[in-house]
């Protein structure tokens, strides 16, 4: 039943829909999700060089990086798996951020190429992503788990990477586990609550594997990563840049995915506010997707909890949008710029001694950030804040990174001292 109704939405009939690859978790979840409703999804293959050249094709260089990277990704697969099979993912949303041209500019390609009948399914956060058709909350709810079990293994897996004695090991674990959670994301069989207790075993499962990987005890300075969702969610954007962090010897805390949810979340309940329907079904039903969605994660999360003492998530997106204020008001700066601030305000409170920024080149969230960042870091006793451009292009990164650390280093040692 829930296929044919999103096959008479988007023609989806013996199509396989494909997701950005975003980032090595989140993206094969939420396909999994797509499939809890019947509907043929996956994740588009891992990025190369061919979808940089199919994308720079179809792009001027104005549009920014993660454009680029998603739009010659899905030219690949039409390539591989033929224009005729597949469908494309690709959400939207509304103010001054280019995201919201992806949908449409992806649309104007495929036009231009003679594949127009391929479906574009384009949900947008202005709503929520409440807009996904007749069986949008069942969908949500299971793409809200899989969000979810896709921020905690990435959270475990940066966690325990640097101090793995045998190599590879963490991302072995990593992957195997995210597979084991998606062959019960995937299932139609199951009510909510007959998956969410499958998924809180597993997790309980999940804890005692990441208890077997032996590390050792080497001490490595802890650097806070934010930036831009894609570009910093995506290994082959950011041309692997935690692993370089790791290499030179720290250990990365990496926004996560939930932080954005968490955002348009009140953003939807402002804009309600502002439409004068702050006691509105409206309202009450925006409320109580929250309390449904934070139910949800305090679950999941609890049997994971004393594997990442020290590394959990604020519980309310005001903590972070509170710190962000002194310097981009959040009532009228809007976006990841205010996300980015505030994050590495909380994230130098707890312990960090060194803020990554990652941005594709020209975003002017990266921008702005860079413009308020040398503020943040003098009323913070100077911690080191480096913005990271990105646009494929790079040839010093490695160097780049050497440096930042050794400022990393400098600062907690400065930090240790004067014990602030
Ligand atoms: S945040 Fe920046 S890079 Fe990302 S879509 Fe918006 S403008 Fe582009």
């Amino acid at each position: 039943m829930a296929e044919s109704a999103h096959k008479k939405s988007y023609n989806l009939e013996g199509r396989t829909l494909l997701i950005p690859r975003m980032s090595d978790e989140g993206p094969d979840a939420f396909a999994a999700a797509f499939r809890s409703i019947g509907i043929k999804a996956a994740t588009v293959l891992p990025s190369n060089e061919r979808s940089i050249k199919l994308g720079g094709r179809y792009t001027s260089g104005d549009e920014c990086y993660p454009e680029q990277i998603t739009l010659g990704d899905f030219l690949r697969a039409i390539e591989e798996m033929g224009h005729d099979k597949v469908a494309f993912f690709m959400p939207t949303a509304n103010g001054p951020c280019r995201f919201g041209q992806y949908a449409y500019f992806l649309k104007k390609v495929l036009r231009d190429m003679g594949h127009e009948s391929i479906p574009v399914v384009s949900p947008t956060s202005s709503d929520g992503y409440d807009g996904l058709g007749k069986h949008t909350s069942d969908l949500m709810r299971t793409a809200w788990r899989g969000l979810v079990i896709a921020d905690i293994i990435r959270k475990l897996r940066l966690h325990y990477r640097p101090y793995e004695i045998k190599r590879g090991e963490t991302d072995r674990t990593s992957d195997e586990c995210l597979q084991s959670f998606c062959s019960i994301l995937e299932r139609m069989d199951l009510s909510h609550a007959e998956r969410l207790k499958l998924l809180v075993d597993e997790m309980s499962g999940t804890r005692a594997r990441y208890q077997d990987i032996a590390r050792n005890n080497e001490h490595r300075p802890l650097v806070g990563v934010v930036g831009e969702i894609f570009c910093r969610l995506s290994n082959f954007s950011n041309e692997d840049l935690i692993r370089k962090i790791e290499h030179h010897g720290g250990e990365c805390w990496l926004s996560d995915v939930g932080e954005w949810v968490w955002y348009t979340n009140q953003q939807q309940r402002m804009r309600i506010i502002h439409a004068g329907k702050r006691f509105s079904a409206t309202m009450l039903k925006a409320k109580i997707k929250s309390v449904i969605q934070r139910h949800d994660e305090h679950r999941l999360l609890k049997p994971i909890l004393p594997l990442i003492k020290g590394r959990e998530e604020p519980e309310d997106i005001g903590e972070i949008l509170d710190r962000s204020h002194p310097y981009l008001p959040y009532r009228g700066a809007l976006g990841e710029m205010v996300l980015s601030t505030g994050k590495a305000i909380w994230l130098y409170e707890k312990g960090a001694s060194g803020i990554a920024d990652i941005s594709p080149f020209t975003c002017m969230n990266g921008i702005v950030c860079e413009a308020v960042y040398p503020r943040v870091s003098g009323d913070h006793h100077g911690i080191p804040i480096r913005v990271f451009y990105f646009d494929g292009t790079q040839k010093t990164i490695d160097q780049d990174v050497g440096i930042f650390m050794q400022l990393v280093r400098n600062f907690e040692r400065k930090r240790a001292g004067a014990g602030f």
